[in-house]
């Protein structure tokens, strides 16, 4: 019942104004930020800012990223549907969210078990069903479900980890912020060719958390 929703506008708005208008121009990246339900991804008292321009914390000092941010990169995987996915860095559950949306389903990895907790709670409150959160160090991958049509890596390393290329289908995009300092990066799209002939491409500036693990800071 979207008209039970009170932040439907709000949402819509957000889409229109800070993501649309801003150059993301994916239909299926658009539908889905439209859809997902961004507040109910925050602590309580930051509601009624959920759908501000902007991170927002989310405990354990992490954050959800900005939903430019979080539109920009799953936009970047050019996903057209029905894909398997993995994301590192769970956070709050948001993105995948999102992805899951467009693909056909979602692994996501956080290190952090309380917050992939409270991601699947949210997850499962709003009737996910196609969205797996695993607690472990996401800088390895996660093998038992390789290999994936795309990665997304929501937290910033040094460089692109051996494993999750390794995991990468052929002709699938992994996309990761990348930068010798902790909180300010390159966004990274390496995009899988054959014999391991791999793509890589600059996108935009970024600014993660860092991604902390063997592969990682
Ligand atoms: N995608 C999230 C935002 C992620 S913030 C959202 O939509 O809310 C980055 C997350 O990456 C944090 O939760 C952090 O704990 C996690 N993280 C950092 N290093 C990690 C690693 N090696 N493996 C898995 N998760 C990691």
């Amino acid at each position: 019942m979207a008209d039970a929703d009170p932040y439907q506008a709000q949402r819509q708005a957000m889409v229109d104004r800070q993501i649309a208008a801003m150059g993301v121009g994916d239909p299926a990246v658009l539908a889905a930020m439209r859809k997902v339900p961004r507040h109910a991804f925050v602590p309580d008292w930051l509601r009624d800012a959920a759908y501000n321009d902007g991170p927002l914390p989310i405990g354990d000092g992490q954050t959800i990223s900005q939903p430019y941010i979080v539109a920009y990169m799953i936009e970047a995987l050019r996903l057209r549907g029905g894909e398997h996915v993995l994301e590192i860095g769970t956070g709050s559950g948001y993105a995948a969210a999102v992805v899951a949306e467009i693909a056909g389903d979602v692994v996501t990895v956080e290190r952090l078990a309380e917050l992939a907790d409270r991601a699947r709670a949210t997850l499962d409150r709003l009737g996910y069903r196609n969205i797996e959160v695993v607690v472990g160090d996401g800088t390895l991958g996660w093998p038992a479900a390789a290999p994936y049509d795309a990665i997304v890596v929501t937290a910033g390393g040094p460089s692109i980890p051996q494993a999750l290329r390794q995991q990468l289908r052929e002709g699938g995009c992994l996309v990761m912020p990348v930068g010798p300092d902790s909180y300010g990066q390159s966004l990274i799209r390496v995009t899988r060719g054959a014999g391991g002939e791999d793509q890589e491409e600059y996108l935009a500036p970024v600014s993660f958390v860092p991604l902390i693990g063997a592969q990682g800071w």
